[in-house]
């Protein structure tokens, strides 16, 4: 079969059934038929043009054969479709509950989250009191795009928020994963195998879907911590950040590391935690102060015909000529109840508090804004979504994973936590895939 060009029409005779070879072309893609189709409901014919759209690679885990093509209407092209609506929303609030911990079952603390998963709600049952003393329960009710109850794994975790997003970012998409929550809720426990699911899928599609395009993988993993930022892979070195005009946020000095294997990701991801959790004095103290970022991204080099080029890239450098095709920042967020230290004695306390409440509060006014399809997106409201600017900006998809601990002795913060949730999606229009 020949290969066509961007604005080719392709005619319904020219199809038959068979497999569907998707052929990428900068970060678009030019349809080779006949075919069949692998990629989540896009419609495998039409009209071959510059769009860019989820494509399920066939050697992606759960790459869905859609079946063969569907009848044509003679004479008739279709345009293909960017997007089954709804398959991949753009900002995605989900919520996971983590099981009740030794500790609190021993202070025989209850657990008072109940989850409906076929709805996607969740009930609190606060416990109050009366004026006369007399107990009574409260219960507030929450729907989120998923909730994922207690016995969840990791797994199912990784196929609920990040999977759907994967295959987007080689179309210059920006993808972000959040974790908020309270300390101890299960924030580092969810994020901590993401990146590393998802470099599997990334490096995948890399050497099948779009080999021909020699794309590379490079990881960097820093902290924000008192409004400054530090490089995890180069013994916390302090970095600054500065913007190229071009929108594009550069932190100088901060380590970009090649990658096109997955161990040496789990050693990074491994090293990179270890510096966090034991960077500063009383470990986990410190760290639910900070935000940690981890991002992946996928370049292209300017000209890959380029030997001089290729040689350096060899070596793990980055190439300066090489173009950001699209990436996924997975952050892991400070304990959210730590904005509220903004009363505590200690100066320095106090003044980390403060920042992470505002960053906080700037996320939540940024992920409205995108999904409000803003044209003003706040990013300056603080260091930590000024670092995430050009996740604002162009195409970019956000996955919000809430986690909560299922105690009694929690419920203020789960309330908060469900709440600013709640306020994260509530703009969100109909693209509930669920629904
Ligand atoms: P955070 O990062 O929000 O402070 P952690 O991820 O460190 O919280 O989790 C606190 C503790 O609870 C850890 O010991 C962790 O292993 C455990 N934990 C968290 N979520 C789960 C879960 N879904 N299933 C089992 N254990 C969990
Ligand atoms: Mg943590």
């Amino acid at each position: 079969s020949s290969q066509r060009k961007i604005g080719d029409d392709v005619s319904p005779n020219e199809l038959s059934p068979g497999i569907l070879d998707l052929q990428s072309f900068d970060t678009e893609l030019l349809l080779d038929m006949p075919a069949t189709g692998f990629y989540d409901g896009a419609v495998p014919y039409g009209h071959s043009r510059r769009q860019s759209f989820d494509i399920l690679d066939p050697n992606f885990p759960s790459g869905k054969q859609i079946g063969k093509a569907p009848a044509v209407p003679e004479n008739k092209s279709f345009a293909l479709e960017k997007e089954k609506p709804g398959s991949v929303a753009k900002i995605k609030v989900v919520v996971r509950k983590r099981p009740l911990n030794k500790k609190e079952v021993a202070k025989k603390e209850e657990d008072i989250i109940t989850i409906e998963q076929h709805t996607n709600s969740l009930t609190v049952h606060e416990t109050k009191l009366k004026v006369d003393l007399t107990e009574y329960v409260e219960k507030h009710e929450f729907v989120f795009d998923a909730v994922l109850d207690e016995d969840v794994s990791n797994d199912e975790v990784y196929r609920e928020t990040v999977e759907p997003v994967v295959a987007s970012i080689f179309h210059r998409t920006k993808a972000t994963c959040f974790a908020y929550g309270q300390t101890g809720s299960g924030k580092t426990y969810t994020m901590q195998p993401l990146p590393l699911r998802a470099s599997q899928d990334i490096l995948r599609l890399m050497n099948h879907t779009y080999r021909t395009q020699r794309l590379q993988l490079f990881f960097s993993f820093f902290e924000i911590y008192g409004g400054k930022l530090f490089d995890l892979l180069n013994d916390r070195r302090k970095l600054c950040m500065r913007e190229d005009g071009k929108q594009q946020v550069c932190i100088v000095g901060l380590q970009e590391y090649r990658v096109s294997n997955v161990e040496t990701i789990r050693e990074l991801i491994e090293k990179g935690n270890a510096t966090r959790s034991t960077g500063t004095t009383g470990a986990n103290e410190e760290s639910s102060r900070s935000h940690a970022i981890l991002q992946l991204a996928i370049k292209k080099p300017a000209d890959g015909n380029d030997p001089k080029h290729l040689r350096r890239a060899a070596d793990g450098s980055e190439s300066k000529s090489a173009k950001v095709v699209g990436k996924i920042s997975f952050i892991d967020l400070a304990g959210s109840e730590r904005g509220a230290d903004t009363t505590d004695n200690d100066k320095q306390t106090r003044i980390e508090g403060a920042e992470i409440n505002k960053s906080l509060l700037a996320l939540k006014e940024c992920i409205r804004a995108l999904d409000n399809d803003q044209v003003h997106i706040p990013f300056r409201g603080s260091k930590l979504t000024e670092v995430l600017r050009d996740s604002f900006i162009g195409d970019s998809r956000t996955v919000m994973i809430s986690c909560i601990s299922p105690s009694s002795g929690s419920c203020e913060h789960t309330l908060n936590t469900l709440r600013y949730a709640d306020r994260v999606k509530s703009l969100t229009k109909s693209n509930n895939p669920k629904k």
